[in-house]
């Protein structure tokens, strides 16, 4: 039973997250915790500097007020970092000295977080320039090329190899794909090989690092400074920019990325989704980055699978020569760990882990223990909101322009609800979102579009034949 402190916190959380959105509160909210009450003054704890600085300036007042809800006494809200000790344990370049130390009894209790601490990707001098930390390991030597991801692979060789001054093919170059499927890698790839020469600037920054670096430039008056010195890279490196928030950072970097790109000078970018639904971000950032390359990268296929494992036990093996996973059992992790890179690497750091630890070699009774939990259902397909809209307009016999104009007549309304609903059933996007993807309505119009088809389906079994049929063809 969690104390009464902590019940507070949890309903705290939830009027937070009824009131910002799913998607910030995911963003920012998600990893803090209650650390405890103290009278008037609630301490909280956040996993980054990063993400109390942004808190702080931007939510506090939210927070003293979600909090006042609760508990009217509370007159203070005080955000820290959580004693980061993993994070700040001296970096270890290498897997052998971690591993080795297996005599010390801490070891033994090292789940897998920490046993990915341990292996701590070495960060670069990167730092220094004000970018994001960089992974050695995350080059283009050691990504796989795939049916899934050939095109990125080849437009972010292309942007590693241009030299300065030479005419920029395609800006910004922009990566899309679900979690875990090469995106950073790609990226910081594109870094290391196009800082190489030194002859150019290659900056890479999460988003909440240009955010952060945009915040803290604002609050020491050195914005001007910050901006000149983002215009003075030749290849700008953005990942994860679904987590770019707040209007005025929002503004800098259209900015940002306007005056970039007419300088000539070279933008990529990585989400995890289509700039069409960044559903965040303002209409003229959406244009100008559908403007340039997008790439999608899909899921790894098993072929694709299986290289990536053999690539990091090989990896594995030049540190650990004595570490071998027969072929069989790669086999069976490529053919039963399907959902990312993620849990590929997982896997194979456990086979090593267990290895190191006990001596034993690679069997398959034993990699079947170790990676059961790493074998997920498979994910639902993302649809999306263009797919729905092409195939309801097939199955209808109309355009597509059709279901986004205004046209009320009875052969083009039916289907343009039937799409309004599909969108909202199989896709996360809101009600005003999918209002502004069908011809830019309302988002009334919507709820009125989902509402009659949910009461049609009801008693019109031909419809929900046809609403079966249509979810089938778009989930397959
Ligand atoms: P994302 O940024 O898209 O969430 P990452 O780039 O962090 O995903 O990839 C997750 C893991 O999978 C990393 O260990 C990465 O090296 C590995 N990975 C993904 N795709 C590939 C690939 N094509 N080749 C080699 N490794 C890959
Ligand atoms: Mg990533």
């Amino acid at each position: 039973m969690p104390s009464p402190d902590q019940q507070r916190w949890l309903r705290v959380k939830e009027r937070l997250r009824a009131e910002v959105g799913e998607e910030i509160y995911q963003s920012w909210f998600a990893s803090m915790e209650l650390d405890r009450v103290d009278g008037a003054t609630v301490h909280l704890t956040v996993p980054t500097r990063f993400l109390k600085s942004w808190t702080l300036t931007h939510y506090s007042e939210k927070l003293l007020a979600c909090w006042q809800a609760e508990a009217p006494e509370v007159q203070k809200v005080d955000v820290n970092v959580r004693s980061a000790v993993i994070r700040t344990a001296p970096p270890k370049p290498r897997i052998p000295e971690s591993i080795e130390s297996a005599r010390d009894p801490r070891l033994g209790r090292m789940d897998l977080g920490e046993l990915r601490a341990a292996y701590a990707p070495v960060s670069s001098g990167h730092d220094a320039l004000g970018g994001s930390p960089l992974d050695l390991r995350l080059t283009f030597d050691s990504f796989v090329v795939g049916r899934s991801n050939t095109l990125a692979h080849a437009a972010a060789k292309q942007v590693a190899v241009a030299r300065r001054g030479e005419p920029v093919m395609f800006n910004p170059l922009y990566i899309h794909a679900g979690v875990g499927l090469g995106k950073t890698h790609l990226l910081q790839a594109v870094t290391w090989a196009g800082n190489h020469g030194a002859e150019r600037k290659v900056l890479y920054l999460t988003a909440e690092k240009f955010m952060y670096g945009f915040v803290s430039a604002l609050r020491t008056q050195t914005a001007l400074a910050f901006k000149e010195a983002l215009r003075a890279i030749d290849v700008l490196v953005i990942d994860d920019l679904q987590f770019l928030q707040g209007k005025s950072t929002q503004a800098e970097f259209c900015h940002t990325l306007n005056a970039l790109i007419d300088a000539g000078r070279q933008v990529v970018i990585a989400a995890d989704r289509a700039p069409t639904d960044l559903e965040s971000l303002d209409d003229r950032v959406r244009s100008r980055l559908a403007g340039g390359l997008v790439v999608e990268m899909g899921q790894l296929g098993e072929e694709l699978r299986l290289e990536i494992l053999k690539t990091r036990v090989t990896a594995a093996r030049q540190y650990h020569p004595g570490f071998d996973v027969p072929g069989p059992v790669l086999g069976y992790i490529a053919k039963t760990v399907t959902h990312n890179g993620r849990d590929l690497e997982g896997a194979v750091n456990r086979l090593l882990a267990h290895n190191k630890l006990t001596g034993q070699p690679v069997t398959m009774e034993m990699a079947e223990r170790e990676v059961r939990d790493l074998i997920r259902p498979q994910e639902p397909k993302r649809v999306k909101i263009e797919d729905i809209q092409r195939v309801v307009a097939r199955q209808y016999n109309v355009s597509r322009a059709d279901l986004l104009s205004s046209r009320r007549t009875a052969n083009v309304v039916r289907p343009r609800q039937v799409a309004m609903y599909l969108a909202k059933t199989l896709t996360l996007r809101s009600l005003p979102e999918i209002g502004r993807r069908f011809g830019g309505r309302d988002h009334t119009t919507v709820l009125h579009a989902v509402r009659k088809i949910e009461g049609l389906v009801g008693h019109d079994a031909m419809l929900a034949d046809e609403i079966e049929v249509l979810k089938r063809q778009l989930q397959e």
